[in-house]
């Protein structure tokens, strides 16, 4: 059967970048999908995506969903087609992709998502983000739940501030990075390889399931 077979969903950028670079070191045969071919809001194009990785690859061990958008606004500023395109890509696509991937994994494989520190923590102008991001931790342990009777495991990832395309605007805006960085303890950010280390450790922990890691420097705490 060969290496075992990943599929990193919005693995183009940032942090699922890193995701697909550790799991080929540590020796998984990687599928990168991202816009414009794989859309996480587009149910078909997710299904078409892992019925082509089956088809070619023979097997699907591990489903990992980095794809995630943000915007900045007040709640009584923000249009409701703003929060709606938000609530598609991070909560309603990551319902997508674990509906499908649960479909087609078979025991011993996983799902991983990326949630976030604002998953527990608000962030002022981040309703949308920080809403679906709280649901998709929730819907993680929903998923581990349901899930695991087919030893399929499902877990998340909830990183601090990791500096991307994704976080640049906002580090723009004077002053945040510096409040963030007072408000953890290691007193930095994170890097994308680090977040992918604890995907790679996911992947394998074959008695872990229904967890949203922290991964923050200790922000969790403050
Ligand atoms: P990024 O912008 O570098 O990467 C996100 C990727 O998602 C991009 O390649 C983008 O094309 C893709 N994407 C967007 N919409 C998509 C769609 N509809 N279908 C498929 N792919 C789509 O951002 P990142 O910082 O690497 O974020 C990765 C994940 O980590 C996101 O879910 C994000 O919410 C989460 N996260 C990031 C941070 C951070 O500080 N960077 C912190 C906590 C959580």
């Amino acid at each position: 059967m060969g290496e075992p077979v990943a599929v990193v969903v919005g693995g183009a950028s940032g942090i699922g970048a890193a995701i697909a670079t550790a799991f080929e070191n540590d020796g998984w045969r990687v599928v990168v999908a991202d816009l414009p071919a794989t859309d996480v809001t587009d149910e078909d194009s997710v299904a078409a995506l892992l019925d082509g990785v089956l088809a070619s690859h023979g097997r699907l061990d591990c489903v990992v969903n980095s794809a995630g958008v943000s915007t900045l606004g007040q709640i009584t500023e923000l249009a409701v087609d703003e929060w709606r395109r938000v609530v598609d890509v991070c909560l309603t696509g990551a319902f997508i992709v674990m509906k499908h991937a649960g479909q087609r994994l078979s025991a011993g494989g996983s799902i991983i998502s990326l949630s976030s520190l604002n998953g527990r923590q608000p962030g002022g102008g981040l309703a949308p983000y920080c809403a679906s991001k709280a649901g998709l931790s929730m819907l993680t342990e929903v998923g581990a739940l349901e899930l695991g009777p087919r030893g399929i495991r499902v877990n998340a990832i909830a990183p601090g501030l990791v500096v991307t395309p994704l976080t640049q605007p906002a580090m723009e805006i004077p002053g945040i990075e510096a409040d963030y960085l007072e408000n953890t303890p290691l007193g930095r950010s994170g890097t994308p390889e680090e977040i992918a280390e604890a995907a790679v450790y996911l992947a394998k922990a074959q008695w872990v399931t229904g967890e949203v890691l922290d991964i923050n420097g200790g922000a969790h705490l403050m």
